[in-house]
């Protein structure tokens, strides 16, 4: 799944770079793709016995030390502390994909200093991580499904907001109209989770 994520990622790219043009320097979407190549590169080296918990933080941690910036700590503490979580559990179920979001979202909203209506990532990942706890009693691939829903709510609740923090928070009013980049990639990897669990 994670390399799953990876490569949709990777091939989000355009799209993703042509999000942070509307908004910031337009550096963001080859920033995942650069952190998203080193997250391949690191899984090859490991498999499903290394346990979900490492999986995850070692995707975590191989952003941190690729992409750089904002977006490489931010994103790199959504999968470390996600990750981080899942000590202890053996199945990504329901349960297990609300743990993570809600350490996920708590670590980015520490780390960044962001809170929902900033018009960053968090507009994504917030409502994502409240929906999990709504339906962590479901099958994965239902609370998936779910929680992609969730994160593409908030990035398209995100083009109404006036950015406060992040890429854009010097444009004031002109940053009214666009997602944020942020929340565009939030996107990408839920939706592409919940695609995967439907295969
Ligand atoms: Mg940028």
């Amino acid at each position: 799944m994670l390399l799953a994520v990876a490569d949709a990622v990777i091939a989000a790219e355009p799209a993703l770079s042509e999000a942070d043009r509307n908004l910031g320097d337009g550096d963001h979407g080859l920033g995942m793709q650069r952190g998203f190549e080193a997250v391949k590169a690191k899984l090859e080296t490991m498999s499903g016995a290394d346990g979900i918990d490492k999986l995850f933080s070692a995707t975590g941690m191989a952003m941190m030390s690729s992409m750089g910036g904002a977006s490489g700590a931010i994103f790199g503490t959504l999968f470390r502390d996600g990750g981080k979580a899942l000590a202890g559990r053996e199945v990504f179920d329901g349960a297990a994909l609300a743990v993570f979001l809600r350490a996920a979202c708590d670590g980015v909203m520490t780390r960044g200093k962001a809170k929902p209506g900033d018009k960053t990532m968090v507009d994504a990942l917030h409502p994502a991580a409240e929906k999990a706890e709504e339906v962590a009693g479901a099958g994965v691939g239902e609370a998936l499904s779910a929680v992609a829903a969730a994160a593409e709510g908030g990035r398209d609740g995100s083009k109404a907001m006036i950015a406060t923090l992040g890429r854009a928070r010097t444009l004031g009013e002109a940053s009214i109209g666009h997602p944020d980049a942020g929340a565009c990639s939030v996107v990408v990897i839920f939706r592409t989770m919940s695609d995967f669990a439907a295969a």
